[in-house]
């Protein structure tokens, strides 16, 4: 079916919810390692992800042959929360390769198959567990889409498609938020302090380490730390929501592992399942685990096709630090190209941030950065905007891409900046009219580190958060 046609039947059948496909208006069909391919055979670099749920790259072979052999064997696909051995193997293996390494000990709860579940269940285990019904927030915070994740996320779009009003959430300046001129905490110390301050005490704060959505903000590990410090003192919970951020993304498989905190409850989702399946899981320390049975529940909690891969993606990337030093490697790579684009460009404001193998470009508001995505799309890179304003293009490419991959994504996307930004540069016809000769050819699955240097995993942010104008 044409394009046209498809358009045609999403406009009269497809809600007008749908947004990613008005975006990218093709068709996809297949899909490997770095590169998505339309049905007309033109590939796509995808620095997009599945929004984070393809850390690994598409259809990674090594996830593929345990799938398929699950499915040939007729093993079971749906069940709850019964046993299976798919489950057992998959609960073992994160046990073996990604908590007991780190000295970590969580109870692991399968809440549903999103991230907004890890989210709900998070700060309903944090309401029962206190008897308190507040839960601190920071603005640009993202947490999905379901009332309890919504009433602790900023964006006032998202907010208003509630439809009801959100309480029980209180938003506090994230880092730099407030451009560094007030001392981390000094407001939220101040407000749990005083008895006169109206803020009653909460049960919960909910923090990212680095905010995807809400723009690729950087919490530096000392602001981390302080979070974490102030938590302790006044017995109020920790949820880290590492469902973006987690698996990975950042470098060590925790994005909390940097500032070496331990968080009381921790929300993961999108890559833990390897291959693009749903699965989500709400960490929750052990003596936290209050639970009674059934108490929160789901019919599709254990999703085995997701377990099989899982473990596959843990097995295959997790067992050593490879994955991990080459994200750094790649990042820091990253950092430097865009610090460098940024500055490239005479006449604007435009910055670079992020850590890890997430990366946001600053625009000064959502124009340019939506024109940047749609130039980008045209060479054949797929990138997304974030971002209160939808004002940064966020970078988000596999883990496992090679070096050959990640610099033709940097050069199309230095490209659109100066087509966006310097018009009269013009952008370049595509290069090969099907798709560039980098595709299906660069092992993007295979994970190898190349030349991996240590990583410090800091994280940059080229400038302070509040604008001066
Ligand atoms: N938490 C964070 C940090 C996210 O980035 C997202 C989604 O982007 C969610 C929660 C919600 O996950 P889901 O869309 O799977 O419900």
């Amino acid at each position: 079916m044409a394009i046209s046609a498809l358009e045609d039947l999403s406009e009269t059948k497809e809600s007008g919810v749908r947004s990613y496909c008005r975006n990218w208006p093709v068709v996809f069909d297949r899909a490997s390692g770095s590169w998505l391919y339309d049905e007309e055979g033109r590939a796509y670099l995808d620095f997009f992800c599945g929004a984070g749920a393809l850390n690994y790259g598409h259809n990674n072979p090594a996830f593929k042959r345990p799938l398929i052999d699950y499915l040939t064997s007729d093993r079971v696909t749906h069940s709850l929360d019964m046993f299976t051995v798919a489950k057992r193997e998959f609960l073992a293996t994160l046990d073996e390769l990604i908590l007991r390494p780190r000295d970590l000990e969580y109870r692991v709860q399968f809440p549903g198959p999103g991230g907004a579940n890890a989210v709900e269940a998070a700060l309903k285990l944090a309401r029962k567990i206190t008897g308190r019904t507040e839960v601190v927030t920071f603005t640009n915070a993202f947490h999905g889409m379901t009332l309890g994740a919504l009433s602790v996320t900023g964006n006032a779009f998202y907010r208003h498609g509630a439809g009801v009003p959100l309480p029980h959430a209180t938003p506090m300046p994230y880092d730099r938020w407030l451009g560094g001129q007030t001392r981390d905490f000094l407001w939220l110390e101040h407000l749990l302090s005083d008895r006169g301050s109206g803020l009653d005490k909460p049960a919960a704060v909910i923090v990212e380490t680095v905010q995807g959505e809400g723009g690729i903000n950087v919490a530096s590990p000392e602001w981390l730390r302080g979070l974490a410090d102030l938590c302790g003192r006044h017995g109020i919970l920790l949820i880290v929501d590492d469902v973006q951020m987690g698996c990975g993304r950042t470098g060590p498989f925790f994005s909390f592992e940097t500032a070496g905190i331990k968080p009381d409850l921790i929300c993961l989702s999108k890559a833990i399942s390897g291959y693009g399946m749903p699965l989500a899981l709400t960490l929750i320390r052990p003596d936290l685990d209050i639970w009674k049975p059934g108490e929160h529940n789901g019919t599709f909690r254990g999703f085995n096709l997701a377990f099989v891969a899982g473990t596959a993606a843990l097995r295959t990337y997790w067992h050593d630090d490879a994955l991990e030093r080459a994200t750094l490697t790649k990042g820091q790579h990253v950092a430097r190209m865009l610090t460098a684009l940024a500055g490239s460009v005479p006449g604007t404001r435009i910055f670079a941030r992020g850590r890890g193998l997430a990366h946001g470009l600053v625009f000064d508001n959502g124009d340019p950065a939506a024109k940047v995505c749609a130039a980008a799309f045209e060479q054949g890179l797929l990138v997304e905007t974030a971002g209160p304003e939808s004002e940064v293009v966020k970078l988000l490419p596999p883990l496992t891409i090679s070096d050959a991959e990640l610099q033709h994504g940097l050069d199309i996307l230095a490209e659109a900046v100066r087509a966006v930004c310097l018009p009269h540069s013009g952008p370049e016809p595509r290069r090969d009219g099907r798709g560039h000769g980098l595709a299906g050819q660069a092992g993007g699955a295979s994970g190898e580190p190349e030349g991996a240097d240590e990583g410090h995993g800091d994280g940059y942010d080229a400038i302070p958060r509040l604008r001066s104008s």
